[in-house]
């Protein structure tokens, strides 16, 4: 039995593949990726999201029936953790959130025609979308307190609410809002998640809320990088933009964020571990009292206990994988 996740030969050829394209390819765009416009972006991205398409890694972390590879999550969190070493790498991959845990949902509970409309041309690329669920009014570590309400009215929801923290919110075509359709239930049975075009009437997209160094200044379109505070006033939607059934919201609500929340921790521990190289290498480059850097007790010692860091939570993030 392999105890360290090692994968088998065709999939690490792939890893491999992954590792040398985002180090020839991407990493290199990062240095004029505030510089271009969203246009010139597409054109110099097209010709590499074509190359990951003929190797099979585009928008891989659907099942095979619903248009991915099905990977399953612990080849999707060992190829996160390589994208991850690159804020730019996810889009190129189509796998950027939160479009990649959108997509998911959307395949786990969208009927066909929410999936032709929605999920497709997110899976192509062509549509960009958020996740609406954290208020600022209620404590998003406890849905069950969610207080943005819908309420059916013959063929329409009617949404009244405030939100924060939708990422992507401010770029996207569409946000998935978890609401509440039922408030005299538990909020398990009484919650749902409803597709809300951002043009319609009385959604409004207050603000970036800035957080860690986002929202960049002069954001481009392709930047998917705010998390917007959002107000639903009086929005009507098609009742037929209710993703399952009324009450579903939870059960869905945990089957897009437990895939989706492994996807993150890998990317979060690939940028880690770039962080890490770089120490290395100033350690390695500065000399400073008799010494480099990298012979000094104290830095090595950082170092150390940085690498313990990393290679525990990766082992726990492949572990739940
Ligand atoms: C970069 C970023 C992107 C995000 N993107 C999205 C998004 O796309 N869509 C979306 O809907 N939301 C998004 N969120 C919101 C995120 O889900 C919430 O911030 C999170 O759920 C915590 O909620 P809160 O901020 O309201 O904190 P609270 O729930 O108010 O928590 C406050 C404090 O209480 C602590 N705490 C909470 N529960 C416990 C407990 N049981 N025991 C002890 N301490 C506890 C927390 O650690 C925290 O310090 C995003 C957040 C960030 C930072």
């Amino acid at each position: 039995m392999a105890w360290d996740f090692e994968t088998e030969p065709e999939f690490q050829e792939q890893l491999d593949w992954t590792r040398a394209f985002l180090d020839e390819h991407i990493l290199p765009l990062e240095t004029i990726d505030l510089e271009v416009t969203d246009e010139q972006w597409n054109a110099l991205t097209a010709p590499l999201k074509q190359q990951v398409k003929d190797r099979g890694l585009w928008a891989c972390h659907l099942d095979p029936e619903l248009g991915g590879q099905g990977f399953g999550q612990v080849k999707l969190g060992l190829m996160h953790e390589i994208l991850g070493r690159s804020s730019i790498a996810p889009a190129i991959f189509g796998n950027n959130a939160p479009d990649s845990g959108n997509a998911e949902l959307l395949a786990i509970g969208g009927n066909d025609e929410q999936k032709k409309r929605w999920m497709e041309p997110l899976l192509a690329g062509e549509l960009r979308s958020g996740f609406s669920m954290t208020e600022p009014d209620t404590a998003g570590s406890d849905p069950t307190l969610l207080e943005t309400r819908a309420v059916r009215d013959g063929d329409t929801w009617v949404i009244n609410g405030h939100k924060w923290f939708t990422s992507g919110g401010s770029g996207a075509d569409f946000l998935i809002a978890m609401v509440v359709t039922n408030p005299d239930v538990h909020p398990y049975q009484g919650s749902s998640m409803i597709v809300v075009p951002t043009d319609t009437p009385g959604l409004e997209i207050v603000r970036d809320v800035p957080n860690m160094h986002h929202p960049y200044p002069g954001q481009f379109a392709r930047h998917p990088m705010g998390h917007s505070e959002v107000i639903y006033r009086d929005v009507r939607v098609p009742a037929e933009n209710l993703i399952g059934n009324p009450g579903d919201g939870f059960v869905l609500a945990q089957k897009r964020l437990g895939p989706g929340r492994i996807h993150h921790a890998m990317r979060w521990i690939g940028q880690s571990q770039r962080a890490l190289d770089m120490m290395c290498e100033r350690a390695l480059s500065r000399y400073a009292h008799g010494s480099l850097l990298a012979e000094k007790q104290m830095v090595q010692d950082f170092i150390a206990e940085t690498r313990i860091d990393i290679a525990s939570a990766r082992l726990l993030c492949l572990h739940a994988a």
